[in-house]
């Protein structure tokens, strides 16, 4: 019955934050210099977490700003979110609030299955975000926080693991597909 759970998460976030290199990452075990950042990708893997395999689909999407409306292509459906900021941008942490809160109007619900990831943290001498702020900002959400290097590979399968944590901390005995 647990055989093969389908799990559908959403990378979303500002332009250039790294989204696509850190999918690209968990997915390719590589890193990726520079993706066409335009382009929305869904690339699928078996995760095993917690003794069960997961079927994760992944949709990378092309990146948001405040004036992006989200689709329901980004909510319906999404069992999971990722929300990715670059720590060398300060910018990009202001609008993981904004992206959270329109998912949050879309679904019409007041809590969502999520993950906050300062991205780049290689980057540290043009570092703009303390790993403090993203801490309190993901403990204001009730979401999950962690930082990543794409580029060091530091981090990045955990960003899925805590998001199927997430999910299944919300609902531990259903959507049993
Ligand atoms: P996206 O638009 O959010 O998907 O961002 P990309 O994955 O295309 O990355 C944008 C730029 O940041 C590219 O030039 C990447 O090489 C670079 N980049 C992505 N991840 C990292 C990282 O972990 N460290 C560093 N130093 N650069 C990164």
């Amino acid at each position: 019955r647990d055989a093969m759970k389908k799990r559908k998460i959403a990378v979303l976030g500002s332009r250039s934050v790294g989204k696509s290199s850190m999918v690209v990452q968990f997915i390719e075990n590589h890193f990726i210099e520079s993706y066409y950042p335009t382009i929305e990708s869904t690339f699928v893997k078996s995760v095993p977490y917690n003794g069960t395999e997961y079927h994760c689909e992944i949709i990378d999407t092309a990146g948001q700003d405040e004036y992006s409306l989200l689709g329901p292509k980004h909510a319906i459906g999404i069992h999971g979110f990722v929300l990715v900021y670059s720590v060398a941008s300060r910018k990009s942490f202001d609008m993981i609030q904004v992206i959270y809160d329109k998912i949050i109007d879309f679904c019409g619900v007041i809590d969502i299955p999520c993950v906050i990831v300062g991205a780049k943290m290689d980057l540290k001498n043009s570092r703009q975000v303390d790993s403090a702020d993203g801490e309190r900002l993901a403990a204001a959400n009730n979401a999950a926080w962690v930082e990543t290097s794409a580029k060091d590979n530091v981090n990045v399968a955990n960003v899925f693991e805590l998001c199927l944590a997430e999910i299944e901390k919300r609902a531990p005995r259903s959507q049993p597909e």
